[in-house]
């Protein structure tokens, strides 16, 4: 099946897979319908991929179907499936340089922060590897006559709808723990970001998933991601993406066969600042927190709460600090921010940065685009704003931040709960009662202490309020892929009634 020669300013030549990944091998859409990829970057159009309508997604969930009734389901031990994680994670480690480059390329983040990403998928598929042969069930005693046993069992065919901002770091998110519980997957991938997911399927047959456990296709929301979430035949579905679709995706199950639902939405989450803090660590991890992957993380401190007695100082810091982040190409080794993904969020971005200049905020620093190719953003700062104004309370998702003024440890608890969403937070304080209550009154799924997107593997991450439901990462996530089935055996010879 198709694939085109690219070049990356990081790798050089590489073989670009077009095809949507079903069975294990890449096929052509039914329709043979196709979509442009574009580069942030240059605005460029790097090149066209298969584009899955819903006939080619009944052929994808009828291949994990298959191997989830077959070879997957009946021959391949648990040992086995964390083998092929295992191996996954090696190739995705062998392979890193690549990956990160098509990441840069197809989605416009930094090289630096590419291949971090990469680093945390090796660690992600490493670690629910080791989970795979650990799964275990009960044995319940109710009576001298009956024996009850409690299996964990894997759901069957799980879709799964992944965004762009971290378009190989959510694959890894998704299969991981759903593989490992023995589950098959149909992952979508999101319209500006198909490219890297299409290179790491490359890996899976050399990893040894048999055709069928990980399907992967490129396409569209509202055609390939609605057939998918609306589909009589998976039996769950997992999304990564806006609060908005999230609802859509809750709809289409209820309104088919009640598929389980997990949902890792958007957020507004605040950055609280105590005037006892260390500064000079608290402006690291705010300026961290909010412009790290350009502002396009759902969990970006994006509200910044700042104590009086160091507010001035602070802001002058912070905004001394933002001006000096590195914006530019991608592939530079030193460059910290690169473009926004689409000219759709560029332009949703500097809408909500009008609209704040226009609600009397003040811009402290930025405010503009970069250059006129590529979506390029200043590093931008609003001061003098109101609880209600829409940059306050709306996700922007982008280097754009907020930063307030409080007075009290009772006060910034209520402004750092004033939101629909409760994704994540943080508090700088040198004060450990401070920092424990703070932490412990948020409404949030993280809060981060002295630091900020300090997200592991290890770690559960996800949403309380809007910001969704169900665990990513950790032990949290395997029973998002698992359900409960009771055996209940009569022992003994003695008559019912
Ligand atoms: P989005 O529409 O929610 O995209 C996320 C994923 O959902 C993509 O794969 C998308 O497909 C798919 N999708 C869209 N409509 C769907 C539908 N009706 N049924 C099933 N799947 C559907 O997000 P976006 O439009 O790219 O970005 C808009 C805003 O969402 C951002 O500004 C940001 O606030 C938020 N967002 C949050 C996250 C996060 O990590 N929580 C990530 C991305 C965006 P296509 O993209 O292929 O259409
Ligand atoms: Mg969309």
């Amino acid at each position: 099946m198709a694939s085109i020669t690219l070049k990356t300013p990081h790798s050089g030549d590489y073989e670009q897979p077009t095809g949507l990944f079903i069975n294990n091998e890449f096929v052509k859409a039914v329709d043979g319908k196709t979509f442009e990829v574009i580069n942030p970057t240059d605005e460029t159009v790097i090149c066209s991929v298969q584009e899955a309508s819903e006939k080619d997604v009944d052929l994808a969930v009828a291949a994990a179907r298959k191997a989830f009734q077959g070879e997957w389901r009946l021959k391949t031990t648990p040992e086995q499936r964390g083998k092929y994680l295992v191996n996954l994670a090696d190739l995705f480690e062998e392979n890193m340089d690549l990956l990160a480059a098509v990441e840069s390329l197809d989605n416009g983040k930094a090289i630096t922060m590419a291949k971090g990403d990469v680093g945390a998928c090796v660690g992600c598929l490493r670690y629910y590897g080791g989970w795979a042969d650990k799964i275990e069930g009960k044995v319940v005693d109710t009576s001298p006559d009956a024996f009850n046993y409690i299996r964990k069992e894997p759901i069957g065919v799980c879709g799964q709808i992944i965004p762009w901002n971290f378009p190989l770091l959510m694959w890894a998110w998704k299969i991981g723990p759903a593989v490992a519980t023995g589950n098959c997957v149909v992952i979508k991938t999101a319209e500006q970001t198909p490219l890297s997911a299409l290179v790491a399927c490359t890996l899976i047959k050399k990893a040894g998933f048999p055709p069928g456990v990980i399907n992967v296709i490129s396409g569209f929301g509202k055609i390939a991601g609605a057939a998918l979430s609306s589909h009589m035949d998976v039996d769950k579905v997992a999304f990564t993406g806006s609060t908005v679709v999230g609802r859509q995706i809750m709809k289409a199950a209820a309104g088919s066969n009640l598929k389980r639902v997990t949902l890792e939405l958007g957020g507004k989450s605040p950055n609280i600042v105590f005037a006892d803090a260390d500064i000079d660590n608290a402006i690291s991890w705010v300026n961290f927190g909010i412009y790290y992957n350009h502002g396009q993380c759902c969990c970006a401190g994006s509200r910044v709460y700042v104590q009086e007695g160091i507010y001035d100082k602070f802001i002058q810091r912070f905004k001394e600090r933002a001006a000096k982040n590195a914006v530019g190409d991608p592939f530079h080794e030193d460059t910290f921010q690169g473009p926004q993904v689409s000219q759709l969020q560029f332009d949703r971005i500097m809408g909500y940065i009008e609209e704040g200049k226009k609600a009397g905020a003040t811009v402290e620093v930025g405010g503009n685009r970069i250059g006129t190719k590529g979506f390029f953003i200043e590093p931008t700062i609003f001061s003098n704003v109101t609880e209600d104004m829409k940059i306050v309370q709306e996700e922007i998702f982008g280097p754009v931040c907020t930063v307030s003024k409080f007075k009290t440890k009772e006060e910034v608890i209520e402004l750092g709960n004033n939101t629909t969403y409760g994704l994540a937070a943080a508090v700088h304080t040198t004060n450990l009662n401070t920092a424990i209550e703070v932490a412990n009154s948020l409404k949030a799924g993280t809060v981060w202490v002295n630091s900020y997107n300090s997200l592991h593997w290890q770690l559960p991450f996800g949403g309380v309020k809007e910001s969704g439901h169900g665990r990513e990462l950790g032990e949290a996530a395997l029973d998002n892929y698992l359900q409960t089935k009771t055996v209940s055996i009569r022992l003994g010879d003695a008559l019912f009634g």
